[in-house]
């Protein structure tokens, strides 16, 4: 038997595809299942950033392009820093990758060596802890709780910091919990990455996504101290219901950012050409259609707070932004439902879908085994659909 690579053999399969992969069997056999798994927008991408694609590819601008993206588009993300963040960096300062995820996977791969560590918050985003092991570093990983709002605190932070420490990750809206930081707590963990000389990468994905009025503040625009060691990560997927189209950024150290390229330009050169012309119509047009979707997003994020709040023994900390709720179904752990005791995340999915027909994801995955994650990426009717199917399945 040939042995496969150490590395490969210590990465974790994302479980969020392997849940998402079970639900859509069950569909393809029939069964009636209201998904509450999806990591996306349910909405379609706006029309015009479609035909800004369909342009590129009549055009004929389908051959490679520079590494780090075309000069058009690290412009257009730089307009986009100076009008959303009030940051001004210079193109230089700026690469595209094949996605977000890339992005990060890429900010690793350049800034850590083995055994480096790298601080960020469970709940966490399934990919964190899997990319920082890829690039031989370890994950440092800070326990919160809802009554936290999910955020590291300034002081657990401080307390976590080591000689080895090379980078503070903050998700600011969150994927799983759908919360924010404060400013406060933020300029704080900021003061702490400068203090000790260490980077803060900021993965704002959600940015564009947030609820009651909240508005969102990087944490790069605190002082230049800050920006100075601050990745600004961004991308497509979610503000422009866009995930397939593998567009993600980041602004941060130049000579980090190269580093990032040299990366980049042997493992997937570029992003998609015809990608990159959407994505600069995309940033450079009114964001309107990205108001429609938040909107969209707002009310269903009211609507499934309010069924959460109808059934017994779930509590959840509510969702200031993202499409997200991670709810603690832990008081429901140790019953006997459908036949099986119900032990964990994963046992109370297997339930929800078998017996209930709800597609969920375990908390598991995330470093939080007493919660659930439900996407209110769908429609109201999906959301009272499955709600009531979950109401009857845990009483
Ligand atoms: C979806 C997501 C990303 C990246 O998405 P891409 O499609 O790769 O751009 C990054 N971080 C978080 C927290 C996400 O949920």
């Amino acid at each position: 038997m040939i042995s496969l690579s150490q590395r490969s053999q210590s990465v974790t399969p994302s479980s969020t595809l392997a849940i998402t992969a079970k639900i859509n069997a069950l569909i393809a056999d029939g069964v009636d299942v209201v998904k509450f798994g999806a990591g996306e927008p349910d909405f379609d991408t706006p029309d015009y950033i479609k035909y800004a694609a369909i342009e590129a590819l009549n055009a004929g601008f389908t051959k490679y392009t520079p590494v780090p993206g075309t000069p058009e588009l690290r412009e257009a993300i730089t307009e986009k820093f100076k009008r959303d963040n009030g940051l001004s960096y210079e193109p230089a300062e700026v690469i595209v990758s094949c996605g977000a995820k890339h992005t990060i996977y890429n900010i690793f791969q350049a800034i850590c060596d083995p055994g480096d560590e790298v601080i960020f918050a469970a709940p966490y985003w399934v990919s964190y802890p899997e990319q920082v092991k890829l690039a031989g570093a370890v994950p440092r990983v800070i326990e919160t709780t809802p009554a936290q709002n999910f955020c590291m605190a300034p002081d657990q932070v401080e307390a976590a910091i080591t000689p080895k420490t090379k980078a503070i990750l903050v998700n600011s809206p969150s994927n799983p919990t759908g919360t924010t930081y404060d400013l406060d707590t933020l300029k704080a963990i900021a003061d702490l990455a400068v203090k000790h000389q260490v980077y803060l990468i900021s993965d704002e994905i959600y940015e564009a996504l947030l609820y009651d009025g909240a508005t969102h503040q990087s944490p790069a625009s605190f002082n230049e101290e800050t920006k100075a060691i601050t990745f600004v990560v961004n991308g497509m997927s979610k503000a422009y219901s866009m995930t397939g189209w593998r567009i993600g950024y980041t602004a941060g150290p130049e000579d980090a950012v190269s580093a990032m390229s040299r990366i980049q330009s042997h493992s997937t050169s570029n992003p998609t050409s015809i990608a990159q012309k959407a994505a600069v119509v995309a940033l450079n047009e009114p964001q309107d259609a990205v108001e429609e979707m938040r909107k969209a997003f707002e009310e269903r994020r009211d609507v499934i707070c309010q069924r959460f709040d109808e059934i017994e023994g779930i509590s959840y900390a509510r969702p200031q932004g993202a499409f997200y709720i991670f709810p603690d179904f832990s008081a429901h752990y140790g019953r006997t439902l459908g036949g099986n005791k119900v032990k964990n995340s994963m046992d109370m999915t297997d339930y929800l879908l078998n017996s209930a027909g709800v597609g969920v994801v375990p908390g598991d995955g995330f470093g939080a085994d007493n919660h659930l994650r439900l996407s209110f990426a769908t429609s109201l009717e999906e959301i009272n659909r499955g709600l009531d199917r979950i109401k009857k399945a845990l009483q």
